[in-house]
């Protein structure tokens, strides 16, 4: 039996400033077993946002946040295969994030067994040590491994954006479900990829004392 039900609104900010050196992006799952053709459980709009999450990793990559790449991994007797399809057998063709998102020396790559990326991990540990308190997360599944990173993530109060446009799930009420309960349960911002600007605290002081100081003005 099906339902209709109405999504309750929730805000999705037209502009996100960040701080890039207390920020990390979170690619989450790009992996070829749920994006590319041939894959084992497959979301059909993961591909679709790979423009998007490059466009974030040259914003990221450009402005000096920290970058990670989170990988499922499963082998064996996990018992994910019991609820899922078989995926991302460790070392498969299917376990391999995307060629387009090749991680570049200095980023990180958390191998995780859950949906959620900090649980049996050293995300934590490594984010704290980067000073980072600000999280950008994208990828796939966004009601799954996307949402679970978030909500951990929020639980360990970072602060969380969400931009929609790049992540993806299997129904259209799966990926509205998980943004509005990231809006509404821990205050993360929903966006869209374009609207994030990565700007140096310190930066834009300096810009305006110059400009007083100018002799046209
Ligand atoms: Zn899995």
């Amino acid at each position: 039996m099906s339902r209709t039900v109405e999504v309750p609104e929730y805000e999705v900010h037209g502009e996100v400033r960040v701080n890039p050196g207390r920020t990390a992006l979170i690619v989450v799952d790009m992996q070829n077993d749920f994006v590319k053709e041939g894959g084992t459980l497959v979301v059909p709009d993961a591909e679709g946002t790979i423009p998007t999450i490059q466009s974030l990793l040259a914003l990221a990559r450009g402005s000096g946040m920290k970058v990670v790449f989170t990988q499922d991994t499963h082998g064996q007797g996990d018992p994910e295969w019991t609820m899922w399809p078989e995926h991302v057998r460790e070392d498969s063709w299917g376990w391999r994030i995307v060629d387009e998102f090749a991680p570049q020396e200095g980023e990180l790559v958390i191998r995780k067994v859950r949906y959620d990326a900090f649980y049996g991990t050293h995300l934590d540990h490594i984010l704290r040590l980067w000073g980072v308190d600000t999280l950008i997360i994208c990828g796939t599944v966004a009601n799954i491994c996307v949402h679970y990173t978030a909500a951990s993530a929020a639980l360990r109060w970072y602060d969380v954006i969400i931009p929609k446009d790049a992540t993806s799930a299997l129904f259209p009420f799966d990926l509205e479900s998980s943004l509005r309960q990231s809006a509404f349960l821990f205050a993360g911002r929903i966006t869209e990829s374009g609207n994030i600007k990565a700007e140096e605290a310190g930066s834009a002081v300096f810009r305006s004392t110059i400009e007083e100081a100018s002799p046209d003005r």
